[in-house]
């Protein structure tokens, strides 16, 4: 060291000038990186540039699941008719007026209670539902909030898919009616990259065969996936569980609530199976991001 310093100091000026515009260089480059660095990291948070955001917004007993992926947005399901305000206020704080797919997965009032408050509020771009309909009130609410707005309506198909950004989502299950309003729940896959979520409705073992039987078309891997059904009995086999391989496991489901969802059965099989659960009930707004390298979850309890 002394030896190059002694050496630093018999240098001629030209050679001080080349090494000290070396040293600055060395500096520079190693800035550059660690700010690069810190950049990539900081991009994973919610909202930012080419970052989907999956929020399970804390609804009480039933399903709102907010996504965005730069200016394109997805809502699947409301909640009860009394939640519409949250729901509303949720996505007005991140700045969208838009909601470019709502989806209404099965036309229970815990999906889709919230429904014609949300499109009254909200420019709608297309709107999701199953073949089906219903004789409630809110139903009928429901119609003709979208009839008044004039919002196109669309019935999938299985296996049809669309892009959320850079993301894509694909219908694993559409109005399968031959069983229970639960099981024509629209379920959808969300893909971007590495990670991939899967949000099932309140689908019940007879649509969860279905998906299974059309595994041979689409992959049913999923990193994330939305419990169905609040964690009942009805839903959640070996069979889907083991073909889905989910890695974290969601639960919408209410505090103490009347149906005393979720059930132990299915917490036990998530918890053996290593899969690491969270509820509403808990945690409250559950947010996921990630740009299809990395994933994380932020809960704000
Ligand atoms: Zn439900």
């Amino acid at each position: 060291m002394k030896k190059n310093f002694l050496e630093f100091l018999t240098m001629s000026l030209r050679k001080k000038r080349k090494a000290i515009f070396l040293f600055g260089m060395f500096i520079l480059v190693i800035s550059v990186t660690i700010f690069t660095a810190c950049n990539v990291s900081s991009n994973l948070s919610p909202y930012s540039k080419g970052v989907l955001t999956v929020t399970f917004i804390d609804v009480g007993q039933g399903d709102s699941i907010f996504l965005a992926m730069d200016d394109e947005t997805m809502l699947i399901d409301t909640g009860e008719k009394e939640y519409a305000y949250k729901v509303t206020q949720f996505i007005q704080e991140k700045d969208y007026d838009r909601i470019g797919v709502l989806v209404a997965t099965h036309p229970h009032d815990d999906h889709i209670g919230g429904m014609a408050e949300i499109i009254r509020n909200f420019t709608i771009g297309k709107m999701y539902m199953p073949d089906v309909s219903h004789t409630t009130q809110t139903f009928i609410n429901m119609m003709d909030a979208i009839e008044n707005k004039n919002v196109s309506r669309h019935i999938p198909l299985q296996g049809e898919n669309f892009k959320l950004g850079k993301a894509t989502v694909t219908v694993l299950s559409a109005g399968l009616s031959n069983y229970s309003l639960n099981n024509t729940s629209i379920v959808l896959k969300v893909e971007l990259d590495k990670y991939a979520f899967i949000f099932t409705g309140d689908v019940e073992f007879e649509a969860e065969r279905d998906i299974l039987s059309a595994k041979a078309r689409f992959d049913i891997s999923a990193y994330v996936l939305k419990i169905s059904h609040h964690g009942s009995d009805t839903s959640t086999s070996d069979d889907f569980l083991d073909a889905v391989k989910p890695k974290i496991a969601v639960i919408t489901v209410g505090k103490d609530n009347r149906y005393e969802h979720p059930d132990k059965e299915v917490i036990d099989k998530l918890s053996k199976k290593g899969i690491k659960t969270y509820l509403t009930s808990k945690k409250r707004n559950i947010t996921i991001v990630t740009d299809g390298r990395k994933m994380e979850v932020i809960t704000t309890k």
